[in-house]
């Protein structure tokens, strides 16, 4: 049987088993299921920092040249702004149509306080590490692949002299790959045991007073892969949409259950290559750097908790109000890192640049987990997406610099 229907398989049981044991037994799922989910995402975190500096300056150092690497760097990032950008427009719009927050009078929980984000020049001067080891340590993702980059960089304009370095990344990369191998083999029991505490704490009841929030990120991320992304595959005209999504459907199934783009990576750069038809050179670019930095879901999922928040409490917001939304929506994605959860703590810098309430998100915090499976579906479908759009532009600029071989 295929991995993936195997995963499925464990995730519809773990639904299942959840829903039958219920609220009065979450105990006991706690107790002895949860560990197994927890030790399958340990498995996954223990090879993330390797995985992401390997593969990452493996992949700025066999770009080759330093052009080449800001010429596929330049795209990626714009492409990832511009999708991120009209993720958070869409959450925006399905707000202000559905209202989801309209005659909805929820008690603030004022136990669940907001934690602080960081502001956006914090984000930006964050981004260099001073220390990369301590970046390593931490886990901080966005400074591990400032690091990386430079190292790869580094490697190509150095030549002859770094081969050792690069055989090293290179043949360490290989290695995090197969560790990823047998990692997978255990999903199926993984993502099980993680889905099921879930529903049994939840229950179908307690997702009802919220349903209309769930139900506008969870049609803004059908809208957003079925038109943003259905839109630039068919310009593309490599892969069609429905022939994409079951190419990614393994990456996806992870990322619902695990609610962390980097530890899907490893799955998505799987998919990529085997499924999608995207070289190891560009996949080992683009979806480290998008796991890290490109989350339409997340930006999404902020448009419209922003607006749920003015609408609850009465506030209007103007256009002006709105387009900071789509700024800071977009910005907050960028610095949000991708684990379980990261994305409501980004949520509030977002609130907090349009003057709305911070006790607002603490009304998603209960729902947030169900959101966040939904965000971080969508986040690394946009990074498997991206990876298409990089390739199909490579591939063309190769043949058009081939022709002007041909004819010089
Ligand atoms: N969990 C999301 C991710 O890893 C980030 C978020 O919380 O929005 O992609």
């Amino acid at each position: 049987m295929r991995l993936s229907n195997k995963i499925l398989i464990g995730l519809v049981l773990g639904v299942i088993a959840g829903l039958v044991l219920g609220a009065e037994n979450v105990g006991f799922a706690k107790k002895w299921i949860a560990p197994i989910g927890t030790l399958f995402i340990n498995l996954i975190k223990m090879i993330i920092v390797p995985l992401v500096l390997s593969s990452l300056v493996v992949g700025a150092a066999s770009l080759g040249d330093i052009r080449k690497v800001g010429r596929i760097g330049g795209k990626t990032i714009v492409f990832y702004l511009m999708t991120t950008a009209v993720a958070v427009a869409i959450g925006i719009i399905l707000s202000v149509v559905l209202n989801p927050g309209s005659g909805l009078s929820i008690p603030v929980n004022a136990a669940i306080k907001a934690k602080a984000a960081p502001s956006i020049m914090q984000v930006i001067i964050g981004v260099v590490p001073t220390n990369p080891f301590q970046a390593m340590l931490q886990g901080n993702m966005l400074q591990i692949i400032v690091f990386a980059l430079f190292v790869g960089i580094g490697i190509t304009m150095v030549g002859e002299r770094a081969k050792p370095v690069a055989d090293f990344f290179d043949g360490f990369a290989e290695v995090t790959y197969k560790i990823v191998g047998f990692i997978m083999e255990l999903a199926p029991y993984g993502v099980f045991a993680l889905i099921l505490p879930v529903v049994a704490a939840n229950g179908p009841k307690v997702l009802i007073p919220l349903a209309k929030v769930i139900f506008a990120v969870y049609l803004g991320c059908v809208l957003h892969v079925a038109i943003t992304y259905g839109g630039i595959l068919s310009v593309i005209g490599r892969v069609k949409l429905f022939d994409f999504l079951r190419g990614i459907f393994p990456a996806q199934m992870i990322a619902f259950s695990t609610c962390s783009s980097s530890g899907t990576l490893p799955v998505t750069m799987k998919c990529a290559q085997e499924n999608l038809g995207v070289s190891k050179e560009v996949s080992s670019f683009v979806l480290p750097l998008g796991a890290t930095i490109n989350m339409d879901g997340t930006a999404l999922y902020q448009g419209v908790c922003a607006l749920f928040v003015a609408q609850v409490y009465g506030i209007d917001l103007s256009v002006g109000q709105m387009l900071m939304i789509v700024l800071t929506g977009t910005l907050a994605s960028i610095g949000t890192a991708g684990v379980p959860g990261a994305g409501f703590i980004m949520l509030t810098m977002v609130l907090q640049s349009v003057g709305l309430p911070l006790e607002g998100s603490a009304l998603i915090a209960g729902i947030d987990r169900v959101l966040d499976m939904a965000r971080t579906t969508v986040n690394i479908t946009g990074d498997a997406v991206a990876s298409i759009f990089i390739q199909h532009t490579e591939d063309k600029y190769a043949d058009q610099e081939k022709s002007k071989a041909v004819s010089a």
